[in-house]
């Protein structure tokens, strides 16, 4: 079977592997459709300090398939059946585990595609209690973007900045894979939504997708441009991913009692804040990373009712990296999905 590797810093290696074996009596076996790409891949693919990955690595941390086989207790699947699969090797039965908190696991054996080999490949093992159904209606390259790029914003606007409806919510990078994905989601609780773009073009499909208001923050100051929008009141939530270039921009467009979620600093991960201004402003900053088994459902759910990814590009298997250029070129505008 194919598998596709990281075998160095910058150096991806496609070759032919031999299958898994027969899934164990808790696994099914998945034959991958669609792998979905996020800045963690480029994180593994440039190598980083501070987040160290294992060599070699299969990679693809974000992924799609069908049911290529059952392992005999695993029960509630069938041959041929979507599933999209749970992105880290949770224990299943720590405290964080068992309440549902599953990117809160104590024993997390690893990210896939990272730590642990990914999904890059035609044929994976995975714990079944880890593999989740796509419903009917949804197809396998969108559902490639459930596990992280629409779960990871569900957990973000809805678990930890608890976004109502009808409040005010300011996404950065809205051409990012998780940025079209927040404004789509935020319109439908009928949020009104300020975003920032990088150039004209995507001004225009950001207008398209439903943002009510788009900054254009190489020729406008994102922060001057939200009091002027806002009528000096600031928003109810800022949808942080972008880091050091603009999280203190972003503490400044939070009306008193705002909440700032983060799940990325794309730009850089350092930054000094105010801390006068946290506690006065009564500031609430929420990090996130991942997301809950719960949230990739409902993440699906939300697809089968219409609300559907925004798609770059598709490219196959042997174009992996030419994906990752594009992610890294800033140039996209939506989800880069690799298809098998
Ligand atoms: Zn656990």
């Amino acid at each position: 079977m194919r598998s596709l590797a990281l075998i160095g810093d910058r150096k991806l290696e496609l070759a032919d592997a031999p299958p898994p074996p027969p899934p164990a009596p808790a696994e099914v076996q998945i034959r991958i459709k669609a792998v979905a790409l996020n800045h963690l891949d480029l994180w593994g693919y440039r190598g980083m300090a501070f987040a160290k990955r294992k060599l070699p690595v299969v990679v693809g941390v974000e992924a799609s398939g069908e049911i290529a086989a059952i392992g005999s207790d695993a029960t509630g699947f069938a041959t041929g059946n979507a599933v999209v699969m749970y992105g880290a090797l949770t224990c299943g039965t720590c405290k964080a585990c068992r309440q549902g908190r599953d990117n809160l696991c104590e024993n997390v054996a690893g990210i896939m595609g990272f730590h642990i080999d990914g999904f890059a490949r035609d044929l994976v093992n995975m714990p079944a209690r880890l593999v989740i159904p796509v419903p009917s209606g949804v197809s396998l390259r969108d559902a490639a973007c459930a596990p992280i790029g629409f779960a990871t914003v569900q957990h973000m606007l809805f678990d930890n900045a608890k976004l109502e409806p009808g409040e005010t919510v300011l996404v950065h990078a809205g051409g990012s894979g998780i940025g079209t994905a927040a404004i789509i989601m935020a319109k439908a609780v009928d949020c009104t939504v300020i975003t920032t773009v990088g150039d004209a073009g995507k001004a225009e499909k950001a207008k398209a997708l439903g943002a009510d208001h788009v900054i254009n923050y190489r020729s406008d100051r994102f922060e001057g441009a939200v009091r002027k929008i806002t009528a000096k009141k600031g928003v109810d939530v800022v949808f942080e991913h972008v880091g050091a270039e603009t999280f203190n921009g972003s503490l400044l467009c939070l009306k008193r009692g705002g909440r700032l979620v983060t799940c990325g600093s794309t730009s850089g991960p350092s930054t000094t804040i105010n801390l006068m201004q946290l506690f006065q402003q009564q500031y609430r900053i929420i990090g996130s990373f991942g997301a809950s088994m719960r949230n990739i459902r409902e993440s699906l759910a939300k697809m089968a009712g219409g609300l559907l990814p925004v798609i770059d590009t598709e490219v196959p298997l042997a174009d992996f990296e030419q994906g990752l250029s594009r992610l890294a070129s800033r140039q996209v505008f939506g989800k880069i999905v690799v298809t098998f």
